[in-house]
């Protein structure tokens, strides 16, 4: 009897544990970018980083942890806070790759701790605080994707493209059809605003999507606005 009691409280033990931590766990990332001239050109308008204006460029939104299921875990892990002494290697990389534009103008680390503390506890199975900023601003460096835009002759100049050919455009130069998010300038028209690519659980190979994000829904053809 206390040989079964002691087996059925071990397999017990055993379950709750792998409930627990595998309810943490997550299938895939989506590495979101966001173009700062989409953000700025809005009615509610942005704020440069205090350490000034960003590079015309796509800059980082977020690694999030996803669900095959296009649901998405967040806020994993209240005991682990954002350290900006665990990431003081990367912090001019975060500056140039990953700059806040919300208002009031900050150094970026509320940006960057809302994204630590959000997504970032939810893959802490896989990367620690410093691993994850560092997935990201690798994953960045090797997707260059104004350069992949320009490159299919899709520039931001204000012009309307199809998102057919922005989605072309990516697949072409890494193999995986990207999602598209879009929001709307100050006039109403619709913009190029968020770029999701797929990523494996390790955070370094990039997948084809599981699932696209609820977010990918903009009309044919969209605005590229300048920066
Ligand atoms: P929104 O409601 O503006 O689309 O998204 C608000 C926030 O919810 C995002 O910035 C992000 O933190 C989170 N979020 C929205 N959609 C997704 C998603 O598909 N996957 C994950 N992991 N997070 C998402
Ligand atoms: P998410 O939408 O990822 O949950 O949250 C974005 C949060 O980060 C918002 O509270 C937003 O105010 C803040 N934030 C700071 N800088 C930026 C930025 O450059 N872009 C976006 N999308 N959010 C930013």
């Amino acid at each position: 009897m206390e040989f079964k009691n002691s087996t059925l409280i071990k397999l017990l033990t055993i379950q709750c544990l792998s409930f627990c931590c595998l309810a943490q766990d997550f299938d895939f990332f989506y590495l979101v970018q966001q173009w700062p001239g989409s953000y700025c050109d809005t009615q509610r308008s942005c704020c440069y980083p205090t350490t000034g204006k960003p590079d015309t460029d796509f800059g980082i939104h977020g690694l999030w942890p996803n669900y095959n299921d296009g649901s998405y875990p967040s806020n994993c892990d209240p005991s682990s806070p954002f350290k900006q002494s665990m990431v003081s290697d990367l912090i001019s990389s975060l500056q140039r790759s990953w700059p806040t534009l919300a208002c009031p103008s900050g150094d970026g680390s509320s940006f960057w701790s809302h994204e630590w503390v959000k997504h970032g506890t939810c893959s802490e199975s896989v990367l620690d605080q410093h691993g994850y900023f560092k997935s990201a601003l690798d994953l960045k460096a090797k997707i260059n994707l104004l350069q992949i835009l320009m490159g299919a002759g899709i520039n931001p100049d204000g012009g309307s493209y199809s998102i057919s050919s922005i989605k072309q455009a990516v697949k072409n130069a890494i193999g995986s059809t990207p999602g598209i998010e879009c929001n709307v300038d100050e006039d109403g028209n619709s913009q190029l605003y968020q770029v999701y690519i797929c990523v494996d659980t390790s955070g370094s190979n990039i997948i084809e999507c599981p699932v696209m994000p609820s977010t990918d829904k903009c009309d044919s053809s969209i605005e590229f606005p300048t920066f």
